[in-house]
């Protein structure tokens, strides 16, 4: 793999390896995409978010951690005393759609005005504007990221390139953004929803990518929801992975937006 920014170092001094935590808090939005809306079975579970969330910041905070949240504008307004529980707590506040539809079944416009209202929204209850977007579903198409650009964001979080950030330009007139790469196999849905496994697996597999990823000196972004990662079980998958992280004592944890600056100042020199 190529250094980025020629000889300027891949990670800040003492750092090996990346990771960034991202907690997408959907509320009953996401699943309302893939639910019928009888399915209370399922739409119920969502239910669980407030309690999820404040388990994962327990986890996060018993290890210092900081964490990016990506809020549905509409979850965030249903639980404003979260979102500055997050805040107050240090973590990101990021931008992951106002309720869950898929980009890339809405026109421009709409994408626009989707993006505006929920950066409206998480910079009213967080007091910062969001610098980051992560596609609800990653359902994004040609016109997301360059509207990404046009809002004067700083991170996307969508495209799984490579196991390094790079920057993408769609709009050549606006500044790059910085692609920060995720995965469907770092994702706690894919996991304990689509397949059922124990916590114990989850973990074993997200320390081999980790430590893979670590070994060849690049980023792993990990992919939560409070409903699914913060249930009791659940939540050890990401307490073992960050202790197992924190042992290895030259990675280098940290929020997307600290991971994005970093890899822009470097590829820019
Ligand atoms: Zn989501």
């Amino acid at each position: 793999m190529s250094e980025p920014g020629g000889a300027a170092p891949r990670w800040p001094e003492g750092f090996r390896s990346a990771l960034c935590v991202t907690i997408d808090v959907d509320g009953r939005y996401g699943e309302a995409n893939y639910r019928a809306p009888d399915d209370t079975y399922w739409l119920s579970q969502t239910a669980y978010d407030p309690t999820g969330l404040e388990r994962l910041l327990a986890v996060l905070a018993d290890r210092d951690v900081a964490a990016s949240f990506c809020w549905v504008g509409r979850a965030a307004e249903d639980h404003p005393l979260h979102v500055r529980a997050a805040v107050a707590a240090g973590h990101e506040i990021a931008l992951h759609s106002w309720d869950h539809r898929a980009y890339n079944r809405m026109t421009p416009d709409e994408q626009r005005e989707d993006m505006a209202r929920t950066m409206e929204a998480l910079t009213g209850l967080s007091g910062t504007p969001p610098v980051g977007h992560k596609t609800a579903s990653w359902r994004y198409d040609d016109a997301t990221h360059r509207l990404a650009q046009e809002m004067g964001l700083l991170w996307v979080m969508d495209e799984p390139g490579g196991d390094l950030p790079y920057l993408i330009q769609p709009e050549a007139a606006l500044p790059p953004l910085v692609q920060l790469p995720p995965s469907a196999w770092l994702d706690d849905y894919t996991y304990f929803v689509d397949h059922v496994l124990a916590p114990r697996q989850v973990f074993e597999t997200w320390r081999d990518e980790l430590d893979v990823v670590h070994d060849e000196g690049g980023l792993t972004c990990l992919t939560l929801h409070p409903f699914v990662s913060g249930r009791p079980a659940a939540s050890r998958a990401l307490a073992w992975l960050l202790d197992h992280a924190i042992d290895l004592d030259d990675i280098w944890v940290a929020r997307a937006d600290a991971v994005a600056r970093w890899w822009l100042k470097g590829a820019m020199g």
